[in-house]
């Protein structure tokens, strides 16, 4: 098959259709924007509860990162335990820490729950060290989290490295049994299926443009104009991720949208893909401008790294294609002649702080900020600012941490900085 820019994971899942000539409601309880993770698994939770929830999403059901990401459903955040344990001492640490364990558990139960297909399984990840300071921090943050957070990594030595992964260039590894492997395509499509379900409707090509408060017969809420028409609702959630616009502008500023791309090989021979991944980890390597990898269900080896910094159009997309299998073959020498099948790219959403955020801004409700660590964490905030929408006092660690915006304010929401910053991240990575 000739090389195809195509999200792969979109040709082995079958979303959930809607009505395109469906009016939207006058009014609804609570307006979600973005049909991802975080928008999907907020209206389920409110719909569960009685609410009239209407769904908005500019696209289609699941068209930003929930359908094209690498389907890794990871413990722990982007950043390492003694950088948050530095930002905001032991105790929030502990608490953020235990609540990125609960997103796990709370998509395998969604999955459970639901009897969504999606190759959910807890097969464990893998970190590999690609300098030997790496790997001696491996010992270091396995004591840590032990000790702090009562959790158990395993680290594995260069000489041990084999029945984990069958590549020589690294120099140890770090497993977590806990993480998931899923395909997230098939994933986001269940959740809009769960949320349809449970009474919350979704309305595809519908870009909001704009949100304005708003009052009416004495309550108020918000005026929502859409490119099918308004609404008016009690209350806003915002799930929009890498995607955020110019209709939420405040939380635009805050977000930075960076660019990652994924390939995928044929369908390799079982006995090669067994040697590639003897224990079908989720594998990510220990650079700031990493590869991650994993098989398929189907036995691809799935590529993915930050090959452009620019979010995803057809340059960016092309160009990536041939940076990752350069990539691929630098870890992999056995995948030299594959044949690449897809290739595709989508975008992530950091925050300056790469940390996730939740809560309420200028009177909405949001959560965002997840820097590629989105499968487990977007379900799990969807969940929790809902319950906190319908009233619960849900533990939410991420909710209140400061969220800060640019350096003296210099970004608007257009990235200029972008070439500059992965410039940044590759000289870090010759030098630490
Ligand atoms: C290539 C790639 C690989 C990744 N790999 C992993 C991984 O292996 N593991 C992991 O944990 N995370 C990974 N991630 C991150 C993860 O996919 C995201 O964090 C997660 O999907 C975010 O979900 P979300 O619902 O918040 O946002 P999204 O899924 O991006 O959804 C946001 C939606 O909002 C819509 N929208 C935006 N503006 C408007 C508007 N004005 N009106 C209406 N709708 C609007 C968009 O169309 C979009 O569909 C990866 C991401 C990418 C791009």
């Amino acid at each position: 098959m000739p090389l195809q820019e195509h999200n792969y994971w979109l040709t082995t899942t079958e979303f959930p259709t809607t009505d395109s000539s469906r009016p939207l409601p006058e009014t609804a309880d609570v307006v979600v924007i973005g049909a991802g993770f975080t928008g999907l698994s907020a209206a389920r939770t409110l719909a569960k509860r009685g609410a009239r929830v209407a769904v908005l999403e500019s696209e289609t059901i699941g068209w930003g990162a929930s359908s094209r990401n690498g389907g890794m459903v990871l413990t722990g955040m982007k950043l390492g335990v003694n950088k948050l344990i530095s930002m905001y001492g032991r105790e929030l640490t502990r608490r953020m820490y235990a609540a990125s364990l609960a997103s796990m558990d709370c998509v395998e139960k969604i999955v459970q729950e639901e009897k969504i297909e999606c190759d959910f399984a807890r097969c464990g990840h893998l970190e590999v060290a690609c300098k030997q300071k790496h790997f001696d921090d491996y010992t270091r943050q396995t004591e840590i989290i032990e000790v702090e957070f009562n959790h158990k990594l395993r680290v594995v030595q260069k000489s041990e490295l084999s029945a984990e992964i069958g590549s020589s260039i690294y120099y140890g590894g770090m497993v977590d049994e806990m993480s998931a492997g899923c395909n997230p395509a098939r994933y986001v499509a269940g959740l809009a299926r769960s949320a349809m379900k449970n009474g919350a409707e979704i309305f595809e090509h519908a870009r909001v443009e704009s949100i304005q408060r708003d009052s009416r017969q004495g309550e108020t809420g918000w005026k929502i104009t859409t490119s099918r028409g308004s609404l008016w609702a009690h209350e806003v959630f915002v799930g929009t991720s890498g995607y955020t616009g110019s209709a939420t502008p405040e939380l635009q500023k805050k977000i930075i949208p960076i660019g990652s791309f994924i390939i995928t090989t044929e369908v390799l021979p079982k006995a090669l893909a067994h040697e590639l991944s003897p224990r079908n980890r989720m594998i990510y390597d220990s650079k700031n401008y990493l590869y991650y990898y994993r098989l398929t269900p189907d036995g691809r080896m799935l590529f993915g790294g930050r090959a452009a910094f620019f979010p995803e159009n057809d340059q960016t997309v092309r160009q990536s294609a041939e940076i990752l299998r350069r990539g691929m073959v630098s870890v992999y020498p056995q995948l030299a002649d594959a044949r690449i099948e897809f290739v595709w790219g989508g975008t992530l959403d950091f925050a300056f702080d790469i940390m996730p955020h939740a809560g309420q801004m200028d009177g909405m409700y949001y959560a965002v900020g997840y820097a590629g660590h989105g499968v487990a964490m977007a379900t799990y905030q969807g969940q929790k600012i809902a319950e906190l929408m319908a009233g619960d006092q849900p533990e939410n660690p991420f909710v209140g941490i400061p969220f800060p915006g640019a350096p003296l304010g210099l970004y608007s929401g257009k990235p200029w900085f972008l070439p500059l910053a992965g410039a940044w991240y590759k000289v870090l990575d010759w030098v630490s």
